[in-house]
């Protein structure tokens, strides 16, 4: 079983100026494989044209540090995506990511260009962020807080999504051998 740890950056607005979240489109998408040893093999990561609302708010271009030529000169998702599902090949796979919202932005993706969303990145999803806080026995936590309990640093610029894909692939090689012997042992 091989992994690919994913991370996703999407649209978004300031509180004070709310969208739904059927709005809410991808803007990066970012990703390590991790082979069955937990090795990096290799990467992927993209910009988004997004084409509802083309014009990033100055909140998301403060949030990520995606700017607006970044997201000018990228393909729309229905290119990016299926360079994607290409870089992620035959399986079999795990799709790990931290929370439940890039399989969720996924869906709402592929939907809205009428694709076809894999079913596998559903049923084989490993939701880092639950399986963090049940292996360390504290409460869910965002990615940074996560990296600081297991005293490593942040590498890169958080919320952008191939370095905060790295930065969960360091928690998933952390992770994984501790619960594969926990269930091994059971
Ligand atoms: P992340 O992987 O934490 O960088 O977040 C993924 C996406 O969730 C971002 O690209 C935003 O679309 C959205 N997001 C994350 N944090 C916030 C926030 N504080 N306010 C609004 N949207 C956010
Ligand atoms: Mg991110």
């Amino acid at each position: 079983m091989r992994f690919v740890v994913v991370d996703l950056e999407a649209t978004c607005w300031a509180s004070e100026r709310p969208r739904p979240r059927s709005q809410m489109e991808i803007i990066e998408i970012g990703a390590v494989r991790l082979d069955e040893s937990l090795e990096v093999a290799d990467e992927f990561g993209s910009f988004v044209r997004p084409m509802v609302h083309p014009e990033l708010s100055e909140f998301c271009i403060g949030l990520t540090s995606i700017t607006q030529t970044d997201v000018d000169g990228a393909d729309r998702f229905s290119e990016v995506f299926a360079r994607f599902l290409e870089w992620i090949g035959n399986g079999p796979h795990s799709l790990c990511s931290w929370g439940l919202f890039d399989v969720s932005q996924f869906q709402l993706d592929c939907r809205r260009s009428g694709l076809l969303f894999p079913e596998w990145f559903e049923t084989k999803h490993i939701n880092v962020k639950g399986e963090f806080a049940a292996w360390r026995g504290v409460k869910r936590c965002g990615m940074a807080e996560a990296l600081d309990h297991l005293g490593m640093p942040l590498v890169g610029t958080h919320h952008r999504g191939i370095d905060d894909a790295r930065n969960i692939a360091r928690i998933v090689q952390q992770m994984l051998p501790d619960l594969a012997d926990s269930a091994a042992e059971q």
